[in-house]
């Protein structure tokens, strides 16, 4: 898949029926027939139907924050790929920090997803970033080698197509902190080579997230290697976020 520039919503845990009407009732058509960047919006999944209903013919793809790496059967609270294909759903979100921090995901939980999600074809936003500490340490890139690399190393049901990264340093998440561009490009020109180096892949899709907002996307969307962006609090209500999608315009 070339690089695609795009612009992701990761609702969390917010934004219930109301707050979804309005958000696509305000987006209104301004995706519609926009072919050089894509949008797209991860709504909690009791909220994911009615969002997939909402956004068809708007040109906006939905994603899942999370699914569970098995076809069906007894395990209670979680959803499948299936489930979300039969609603239209066919992009996720893996590694989130706040899956692998405040829920106590593992790297072999995730590195299943990931390989899950690829077999079945799934498009998947695969996250990673360091911690403040691990900064502070100087261990950032050896925390994004392990991060991808026991991802995708010898993971062979996982061809690595459709797969998009997002950078998302943990210090920035949430915080109102973001990544300099300066500092984002840093990382996201480290990937990228580590993803050609490791894989063959230089084409990757990598996005920034962390605290993006109207007034900081420009200078994030100028650096280079740069594709897009992952947006959390800024992305709840379609005014900022559409001002994030169309910051060019
Ligand atoms: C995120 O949820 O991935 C995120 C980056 O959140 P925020 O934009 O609120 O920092």
């Amino acid at each position: 898949m070339p690089r695609t520039k795009i612009y992701a919503a990761n609702w969390k845990m917010n934004n219930m029926t109301t707050e979804t009407a309005a958000f696509f009732a305000a987006v209104g058509d301004r995706c519609v027939g926009v072919n050089d960047r894509e949008v797209v919006v991860a709504p909690a999944f009791p909220y994911l139907a009615q969002a997939a209903v909402l956004a068809r013919g708007k040109n906006i793809v939905l994603a899942a924050q999370n699914f569970y790496p098995a076809e069906n059967g007894a395990f209670t609270g979680e959803v499948s790929l299936a489930m979300l294909a039969d609603i239209g759903v066919r992009t996720v979100i893996i590694g989130h920090s706040e899956r692998r921090h405040i829920i106590g995901e593992t790297p072999q939980q995730i590195r299943e997803k990931v390989a899950f999600a690829q077999k079945k074809g799934f498009r998947t936003i695969f996250c990673i970033g360091e911690t403040l500490p691990q900064r502070e340490r100087g261990e950032l890139f050896a925390v994004i080698d392990h991060q991808i690399s026991t991802a995708f190393d010898d993971n062979l049901t996982c061809p690595l197509e459709g797969l998009v990264i997002a950078y998302e340093p943990v210090w920035a998440i949430g915080t109102g902190i973001n990544a300099t561009g300066s500092q984002a490009q840093e990382m996201h020109e480290y990937i990228r080579r580590f993803m050609e180096q490791r894989y063959g892949r230089r084409d990757t899709t990598i996005l920034y997230g962390g605290s993006v907002k109207p007034d900081n996307i420009a200078e994030l969307m100028k650096m280079p290697d740069i594709d897009g962006v992952l947006v959390g609090g800024a992305s709840l209500k379609a005014g900022s976020f559409m001002e994030i999608v169309f910051w060019d315009r």
